[in-house]
């Protein structure tokens, strides 16, 4: 990616920035963590799940945080809209990378404005 930014001129790095930038959706979206199903054991003596037949699937999120990472339950009614705000994000986040490797290009060239 930066190699390529090396090759354009600051007008179409203003250009490629303001396309990204424009692609960015609403940020208050923003819900950061990974979705995961998992399969459980309850801790009923006589339930089917002691005999392999696992409850679920649960849909959780991993949230990580300051060096340790967290597990919040998403009920089922929750977890298409949690898929949809943890999917925002993740472009959001790729767009405002893209957009500081070309200011970071800006800064290289003493052009940053
Ligand atoms: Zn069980």
């Amino acid at each position: 990616m930066s190699e390529k930014l090396a090759e354009l001129t600051e007008r179409q790095l203003g250009a490629l920035r303001k396309r990204l930038a424009a692609g960015v959706e609403d940020p208050a979206m923003t819900l950061r963590g990974a979705l995961v199903s998992d399969m459980r054991r309850c801790s009923g003596e006589g339930c089917r799940c002691r005999r392999g037949e696992l409850h679920g699937p649960y849909t959780y999120l991993t949230v990580y945080g300051s060096g340790r990472s967290r597990m919040v339950y998403v009920p089922k009614a929750m977890a298409a809209v949690a898929a949809e705000h943890v999917e925002v994000t993740r472009r959001n986040e790729a767009l405002l990378l893209e957009i500081s490797q070309i200011n970071l290009e800006l800064l290289r060239r003493r052009a940053l404005g």
